[in-house]
């Protein structure tokens, strides 16, 4: 059936799929992704779950569940299934997305030998004596299972299998993928060096994964579906899961599950970010897995283009199109498709500031959906907003994410908008920085704003307007927002030092804002100071290096873009920058700035470094345009109409764009709302109930 004006080409990807006994509505399907909610904050969980089905996911999936006690991932913050009491919150996340027609999955997992089990203080387990595979070099090691252990492994998966019955789940994993569980491990001969049925060939490291899936189906008969997931290739050579290997353990295993989801390991090659892996970088890993079996396939590739994920059905290479970013970037994603409405679609940049929640262990958020995560904590919905409350009108100053999200939310709330941007574009910083290497995908948060705007004729844009506080105020608009954005620091203030560094008369000084405005500095030996650890110091000293600079990256971390831990792009920026001839000096700290030399000191003993280079590029810390904020504070308001004067965004105080994109938002959601009385949070919470 169609449902408007979408090309025939895509009618494909709105056929239903059967997975086992169940029946997918389409091929959009949101694989299991962790969000830094978890058990700590079910409702707000279950809640973004629903919205995905809402905006038309045919499959929606928890994260991973710890299955039992025994294995626990603190400190990150998952679900947990380890008895009945667990039951009620995930049944309320099934409930969300049967509301909305989709089918609920869930992803049971066992870490082992990822588990420190810090929280539980059980001793981890795994197919070795091995000490624990964790992010954080926890001082902990796994056992090896006996017999007895994995009789009892297999007992768990059943329990929490029927437990997960009771909750309501229509798909229910056997977890096999990331090198995140044991029967990961079990496969692996990295991990795996038994001597029993259990280890040793093929066959004997896929048995576990075959009884477990075996009990599995068996428990479930035809109510649920069963999928297996599992990793095709880790990209270590011969040390690691090979996909020729994993090949013939699909192939062994071939019509067993009822569906396999196909992913990379770990999960930092699987979710690389848009500066080191294309749309679809999966694909030669997963292409020739259809072949092996009968059974519907399933994998991702941070597709947003339409064309390609129908091609992908049409080819045979996917049944499904799996994803996590393009679902959380846009969670109406299919419905947008089904609708015809393919310039909707708010398409995911590849900037993984959602893995940070993770990492962090705070709610999920997105640089390009601001709503996500505050579904229930704030009553945000990603494409509803409830209409204006006032005739006043709002003028912003600034055309940059905070702005452009501010303008368009509020257009959208049905307000009379002005938005004046000193430059000939608009976009501010992401139209800059998607200049420099590796970050073109990032002017999409621009661009999805840009074509709403163009929807919108309350919305008036003003270019090459840099407004001047007698302007604004000539303007007579009650309402103005500050969304000038910041500047690099030019004076090496940062984390390390809160006052400004010495730097002698002549020596030459830039800033990333003088490279985005192609003012490269003379000489060719330039050293990278890094005090701001996310990605622009690197991504400076790969801009350098390109020019054919001689470039020193020095930070006073113990890595390169040591905060990209949290994105999991660490690891890719610094053999980037070695790759290309860029020196790093790590656990220093930049002390002083001369003409021909700059001076680093150790940060554990004070030795000094000297340096002789030609110019010092700091990237310590921006500050805000603020002197219009400045002089309309200052200004006699009284007689002009201006209500208000607010800043947001970088303007108010430098973030990610994330931030600022969720300033906008804020902005125009608290617009007109009714004050809060005092002492009242700004969003809900669950608290943990006292026994
Ligand atoms: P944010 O990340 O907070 O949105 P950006 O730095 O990306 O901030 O964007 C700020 C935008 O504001 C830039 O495009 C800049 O050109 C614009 N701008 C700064 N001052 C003025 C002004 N006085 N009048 C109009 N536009 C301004
Ligand atoms: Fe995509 Fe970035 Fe949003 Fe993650 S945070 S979904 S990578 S846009």
């Amino acid at each position: 059936m169609k449902h408007g004006p979408r090309p025939a080409a895509y009618d494909i990807l709105f056929e239903p799929v059967k997975i086992g006994p169940v029946t997918a509505r389409n091929r959009f399907y949101q694989v299991p992704h962790c969000n830094g909610m978890g058990y700590r904050d079910p409702t707000a969980l279950a809640t973004m779950r629903g919205i995905k089905a809402e905006g038309g996911w045919a499959v929606v999936c928890t994260e991973q569940v710890e299955m039992h006690y025994s294995s626990d991932i603190t400190p990150f913050i998952e679900l947990r299934l380890w008895d009945d009491r667990d039951i009620p919150a995930l049944a309320r996340m099934a409930e969300k997305i049967h509301e909305h027609g989709a089918l609920a999955g869930i992803e049971l997992a066992y870490n082992g030998m990822n588990g420190p089990n810090l929280y539980s203080r059980e001793v981890p387990m795994g197919p070795a004596h091995l000490p624990v595979a964790t992010f954080s070099y926890d001082p902990v090691q796994a056992r090896r299972m006996d017999k007895t252990d994995i009789a009892n492994l297999r007992a768990w998966h059943l329990t929490a299998v029927r437990r997960a019955q009771k909750a309501g789940f229509d798909l229910i994993y056997v977890y096999a993928a990331h090198a995140l569980g044991f029967l990961h491990h079990f496969l692996s001969r990295r991990y795996n060096d038994r001597t029993d049925e259990y280890g040793g060939s093929l066959e004997n490291r896929v048995r576990l994964l075959r009884e477990i899936t075996e009990e599995t189906k068996a428990a479930v008969g035809d109510v649920c579906a069963v999928p297996i997931r599992i990793s095709v290739d880790e990209l270590l050579g011969e040390g690691g899961l090979e996909r020729a290997e994993v090949e013939d353990m699909i192939g062994l295993l071939a019509d067993l599950p009822d569906l396999w989801d196909v992913t990379l390991a770990g999960w930092e090659n699987d979710s690389r970010t848009s500066r080191f892996a294309e749309e679809g970088a999966q694909e030669p890993f997963i292409s020739g897995i259809r072949r092996l079996t009968n059974k519907p396939v399933v994998g991702v590739g941070r597709y947003t283009s339409v064309d390609r994920m129908a091609a992908l059905v049409r080819k045979g290479v996917l049944d499904l199109i799996g994803a996590a970013r393009p679902s959380i970037a846009d969670p109406f994603l299919p419905k947008k498709l089904q609708e015809g409405r393919i310039e909707d679609i708010r398409e995911c940049i590849g900037c993984n500031i959602c893995v940070s929640g993770d990492f962090t262990q705070s709610p999920l958020r997105c640089t390009q959906n601001p709503t996500m995560g505050e579904e229930w904590r704030k009553g945000w919905h990603p494409e509803r907003i409830r209409a204006r409350e006032s005739e006043k009108p709002v003028l912003i100053i600034g055309g940059g994410p905070a702005g452009l999200e501010a303008a368009h939310a509020l257009g959208k709330r049905g307000y009379d908008v002005a938005l004046a941007e000193a430059g000939t574009e608009l976009g501010g910083r992401v139209t800059r920085e998607a200049k420099l290497p590796g970050l073109a995908a990032w002017a999409r948060v621009r661009d999805y704003r840009l074509l709403q705007l163009h929807k919108l004729p309350n919305v008036q844009t003003y270019l090459a307007s840099r407004l001047c506080t007698a302007e604004v105020l000539e303007f007579g608009y009650p309402r103005i927002v500050i969304a000038t954005g910041a500047k690099w620091r030019r004076d090496g203030v940062g984390h390390q030092h809160t006052s400004p560094l010495p730097i002698a008369p002549r020596a030459v000084v830039v800033t990333p804002d003088d490279i985005m405005d192609g003012a490269y500095p003379a000489g060719t030996r330039v050293l990278v100071w890094d005090d701001d650890h996310y990605y622009m110091g690197g991504v400076m000293a790969e801009a350098l290096a390109a020019k054919g600079y001689a470039v020193t990256y020095a930070t006073p971390a113990s890595e390169a873009s040591t905060w990209t831990r949290n994105t999991m792009e660490q690891h890719f920026i610094q053999k980037r920058l070695l790759e290309a001839g860029v020196e790093i000096i790590v656990s220093h700290t930049l002390t002083a700035i001369a003409p021909d030399h700059a001076v680093l000191d150790c940060v554990f003993t004070g030795r000094q470094k000297v340096l002789e280079i030609d110019a010092v590029l700091p990237v310590t810390a921006r500050l805000p345009e603020e002197m219009l904020l400045h002089e309309l504070r200052a200004a006699d308001l009284a007689a002009t109409g201006i209500e208000s004067v607010t800043a947001i965004g970088d303007a108010l105080a430098p973030a990610t764009i994330a931030h600022a994109v969720y300033a906008g938002r804020r902005y125009a959601e608290e617009l007109d709302a009714t004050p809060l009385p005092p002492d009242t949070l700004p969003f809900r919470r669950e608290i943990t109930e006292l026994l």
